[in-house]
């Protein structure tokens, strides 16, 4: 496919890769690695933790923070800590990274996927709605925030509160992302955030579990730390994790957390680029909803006009596409980013499309998003997580990348609708 490519036009490659993300480090990162170091304190324990800790907590808001080994473990503790049984239903979001999702399956619970919604990108509050209609008893919901760009957190939480739910949020690419003024990261009665090596703040991994219930970091803490009893051997009652986060991972994110603004500034920049090099396109950037929100700008995406789709198809391994003049589809335009050596993505495949989740529940707008994709023939679009996947595209989003380089990637995707 990429020869294919390079028969309709070649651009010159770059000679060290554009990043889809990749971390970016600071000579403060090394500084507490080596004190960590040099002092010895190189377990998950020590002043690096204690520090990213309480500076997590004052940029956004909470009222308490357990370091851990990633975004996923906090999930995993969040999950824990709403209480979910094996067999019951928890309500998630859709099209998001597995991560998300896949906690609640090792508790044993199931999840239910909510469509997703236009606007933001995010879980769709009517298919939520739709959700709690069709399954009364479901008592957890698990939220996230794609790409940075926060959802439609007060009709989730007005849903939520009126069904008695739970909410998880998992905020993990939307540190330092606001909802109305507020940051993402706090909405949730336990958070989620991850320091993962793609994410805007990173330890190269490493997350973190937020909540305001004292009891609730409290179990967290213990439970990451193998479930140790107060006793002078090893007492356990409760099954534990190592999940706790190394004081040199901590280090890392400690010299680090103090540049988010910065990244946040130059990821917007990032976004505002790639809007103007496609103005005459057909296409719109990742849809962000400036009235109530303010995104991190993690990842800047792209979304093609239906009608500028030549053809393409997916398979479950593999994907082929039709070149066709004027038109393009997200295949070919990430085969030419590949072709001059940057790293685009396709959007996150909904969980519903996942071949390990194809027996779950999947809610749409109007009902049982199962029940009608069958009703279609397949291959047919029929539910907006399906759509925006055919349609999208992550884009180079590296906040190292120089306004050269984007200009050069924005040209080469300008090409392929020639
Ligand atoms: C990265 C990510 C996670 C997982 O975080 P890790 O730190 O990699 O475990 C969870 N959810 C979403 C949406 C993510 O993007």
């Amino acid at each position: 496919m990429l020869e294919m490519f390079e028969k309709k036009q070649s651009f010159e490659k770059f000679e060290s890769k554009v990043w889809l993300s990749s971390p970016t480090m600071y000579d403060d990162s090394m500084k507490y690695v080596m004190e960590a170091y040099e002092t010895n304190w190189m377990s998950t324990v020590g002043k690096n933790i204690d520090e990213v800790e309480a500076m997590v907590c004052e940029k956004v808001g909470c009222g308490h923070s357990v370091a851990l080994s990633a975004g996923t473990s906090a999930l995993h503790l969040a999950v824990k800590l709403a209480g979910v049984k094996p067999g019951q239903k928890v309500f998630c979001s859709d099209m998001t990274f597995s991560a998300t999702v896949n906690p609640i399956t090792y508790e044993g619970g199931i999840p239910v996927f909510i469509d997703t919604e236009y606007d933001t990108w995010n879980m769709d509050p009517v298919a939520l709605e739709k959700a709690f209609e069709l399954y009364p008893d479901v008592k957890v919901v698990v939220v996230a925030h794609l790409y940075g760009t926060p959802g439609k957190i007060d009709e989730i939480k007005a849903i939520c509160e009126k069904h008695g739910a739970v909410i998880i949020e998992d905020a993990a690419e939307s540190l330092g992302a606001t909802y109305k003024g507020i940051q993402t990261g706090t909405f949730g009665d336990y958070n989620a955030i991850s320091f993962n090596g793609n994410k805007i703040i990173t330890g190269t991994s490493g997350g973190m579990l937020l909540t305001d219930d004292e009891a609730a970091a409290d179990k967290a803490r213990k439970w990451s730390t193998q479930a140790r009893e107060n006793a002078p051997w090893y007492q356990h009652e409760e099954v534990g994790y190592n999940y706790r986060m190394s004081n040199v991972i901590a280090g890392v994110v400690r010299g680090q957390l103090p540049h988010l603004e910065d990244h946040i500034a130059q990821k917007k920049a990032i976004y505002e680029r790639y809007r103007d090099g496609f103005k005459g396109l057909p296409v719109s950037m990742n849809p962000i909803d400036f009235e109530n929100s303010e995104p991190n700008y993690w990842l800047s995406c792209m979304i093609l006009d239906k009608d500028a789709m030549c053809k393409q198809v997916r398979g479950e391994q593999d994907a082929l596409y039709v070149p066709e003049h004027g038109k393009s589809c997200p295949t070919e335009i990430l085969d030419a980013i590949a072709s001059i050596n940057a790293e685009g993505r396709p959007i996150w495949k909904p969980m519903h499309m996942q071949p390990i989740y194809r027996m779950n529940p999947f809610v749409v707008r109007d009902g049982n998003g199962r029940a009608r994709t069958n009703a279609y023939i397949s291959g047919t679009v029929t539910d907006v997580g399906m759509d925006i996947f055919s349609r999208g595209l992550c884009l180079p989003s590296d906040n190292k990348m120089t306004a050269e380089q984007q200009d050069r990637i924005i040209e080469v995707i300008r090409a392929c609708f020639d």
